[in-house]
């Protein structure tokens, strides 16, 4: 195993929505503008964003060096319009995290935040036929330390068999909705199929099924991304080795 799999984990930026919004209390939106700075400092550093899947992959096999996993949270529609291009245009790629049980529908989960529509079953499609690797959020935003048995098994297993129908892979990545988990949520994740799973600050749980994420906002600029990423090696705790995802599970690679 190579040392960069042992020693660390991967460096996962987490974004939400892009989009121009003045009212945002949730902190979940960065404007297109912000994005492509934040994508041309990552290539003017010899960095590249790419999925988790493939930037796992690429670091089971030694090759991780320069990529950064890019992970887009909750499925909005604005990925499709203005996210997209901006990674199309910089050659990188992402993971988009979706919730098959809310396609077409908002962010209602958010009380006090603006509603933001999310990508329908065609919009999702788009995605993924861009080379978007597709993810599952669960169905529909549900806190799943506090779910219960049946609730647990639908939001993991049931939301990765809608998404393999939809798209026709089945997903290798999950995503805890609210970056929240238990050893529990983490057991029924692993039982569902995937090969990994994204956290926030999974503390002693970080592993391979709970990979912690630095947050992204739109007050984040390129000098607090370097500092996120200086620190990232001293704040997070080392990854147990573990399998990378099989080869052909999330397809990679904007237009291929
Ligand atoms: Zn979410």
């Amino acid at each position: 195993m190579p040392a960069e799999t042992r020693d660390r984990a991967p460096w996962l930026l987490m974004y939400h929505s892009v989009a121009e919004c003045a009212e945002d209390p949730y902190r979940i939106t960065v404007s297109p503008a912000r994005l492509e700075r934040q994508l041309r400092w990552l290539r003017d550093r010899g960095l590249r964003g790419v999925g988790v899947g493939q930037l796992l992959r690429a670091r089971a096999a030694g090759r991780g060096g320069g990529l950064v996993g890019l992970t887009f949270d909750d499925g909005y529609a604005d990925f499709l319009s203005a996210a997209l291009p901006l990674l199309t245009r910089y050659e990188c790629s992402a993971t988009a995290f979706v919730l098959p049980g809310r396609l077409g529908g908002d962010n209602g989960w958010d009380e006090l935040g603006p509603r933001k529509p999310l990508l329908d079953a065609a919009g999702l499609r788009s995605v993924a036929a861009a080379g978007i690797e597709i993810g599952s959020h669960g169905l529909a935003h549900t806190d799943l330390t506090t779910a219960d048995d049946a609730t647990l098994e639908r939001e993991t297993a049931d939301s990765r068999s809608v998404l393999a129908e939809l798209t026709g892979t089945a997903p290798a990545g999950f995503c805890y909705p609210y970056g929240r988990l238990d050893s529990r949520a983490v057991a029924a994740v692993r039982a569902a199929g995937y090969c990994y799973a994204c956290a926030i600050d999974p503390g002693p749980l970080t592993g391979m099924y709970a990979l912690p994420r630095a947050h992204v906002d739109a007050r984040d600029t390129s000098v607090r991304l370097y500092l996120k990423k200086v620190l990232h090696p001293l704040r997070r705790r080392a990854l147990p080795a573990a399998p990378a995802p099989a080869e052909t599970a999330p397809r990679d690679g904007v237009g291929r």
